[in-house]
């Protein structure tokens, strides 16, 4: 199916890479392990969110907006990418900070992302923890429409089946470089919070007939409730291109083990995958997302659920910024059970 008819901005550089990690492989003992780099996307540091702000801020542009509105935790890889787009079209940008944080280091409430953000020009508004984030995106809105301007809201995440289209498009690039290599892809792992990567990949892989399994690893909430949560932008998202089809509850597969105790909180193997990815591959996840995805699909080779012979792709979806609000955790813990 066609997606010309949505206006979009181009800001993502595509196709990623999508390449092998040998030595991973070899450590782990299988399977063929994969990592499609969703953090080069571009952009003021990359990440998944360049995909959805492609269709966002075509969208805004197309509407005639001349500023953007949008909300995040105060490391929130997101709203670093929607400052950085608007700046790269022009537009004005605020954004709303949520101090969600129980015990962050020093380092998380100005450098990385908030960094970032002021560096791109976004002006910036703190919430406290716990605030209804929705409805103060919709009150800064209100204000600047009473100011006069023209604002474009994007909700936490860039996940609404607009910003969805973005993933349901990299299917189509995932295919695509998997029959450049010849690789049957037996499944593909990602981190999932506000669900429009997951969703839009769904989307897009219904759309385009394909069994792949997209395993989603949680990382703000339980289990059903971010199942529910996929499912339910899917389907918006499926219903919003004109599918014509229904997407399946068991498609959405969802597992939140190592969420650990909430969004953002570290866990140690959260801190042991990160160093692991560094020294065996040179490369570098994020502490709050594919950090713990990451951790997941270590501890799944670990059980056996995997043949040696499976590609299996995690999909990198970005974050680095973040590593430096967590410096502390990161730094501070020795490494175990890591080869010399
Ligand atoms: C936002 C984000 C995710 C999660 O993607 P969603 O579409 O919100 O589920 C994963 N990884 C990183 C680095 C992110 O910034």
């Amino acid at each position: 199916m066609n997606l010309d008819r949505f206006a979009r901005l181009a800001l993502c550089h595509a196709p990623t890479p999508l390449e092998f990690m040998p030595r991973l492989t070899r450590h782990l003992g299988g399977p063929q392990l994969w990592i499609k780099r969703d953090d080069c996307t571009g952009t003021a540091l990359g990440g998944n969110k360049t995909r959805k702000l492609e269709f966002l801020l075509g969208d805004a542009l197309q509407q005639g907006a001349d500023h953007v509105v949008t909300v995040g935790a105060l490391q929130s890889n997101h709203v670093r990418q929607t400052v950085a787009a608007a700046a790269r079209a022009g537009l004005g940008c605020t954004a709303i900070l949520e101090h969600r944080h129980p015990d962050p280091d020093a380092d998380y409430l100005r450098n990385g992302n908030v960094l970032l953000d002021v560096l791109l020009g976004a002006e910036i508004i703190y919430r406290p923890g716990g605030t209804d984030m929705f409805a103060a995106l919709r009150e800064v809105g209100d204000e600047l429409r009473a100011r006069g301007r023209k604002p474009y809201l994007i909700p936490s995440g860039g996940s609404n089946p607009v910003g969805s289209l973005g993933y349901v498009v990299a299917a189509q690039e995932i295919l695509q470089q998997a029959s450049d290599k010849s690789m049957d892809l037996h499944s593909i792992v990602v981190a999932s919070g506000s669900a429009g990567t997951q969703a839009g990949l769904l989307v897009g892989m219904a759309q385009l007939q394909s069994a792949i399994p997209i395993q989603g690893f949680a990382v703000s909430q339980t289990a059903n409730l971010q199942q529910a949560r996929v499912l339910a932008l899917a389907q918006a998202t499926a219903d919003f291109i004109g599918l014509g089809k229904d997407i399946a509850n068991d498609a959405v597969k969802v597992n939140a083990d190592y969420l650990g105790a909430g969004y953002s909180i570290p866990t140690p193997a959260m801190v042991e995958a990160v160093q692991l990815v560094a020294r065996m591959e040179g490369l570098l996840l994020d502490p709050v997302y594919t950090g713990k995805a990451m951790a997941g699909l270590i501890d799944w080779i670990g059980q056996g659920r995997y043949r040696s012979t499976d590609n299996v792709m995690f999909l990198h979806t970005g974050g680095q910024a973040g590593l430096f609000g967590f410096c502390d955790t990161l730094s501070a813990r020795p490494s175990t059970a890591l080869p010399a």
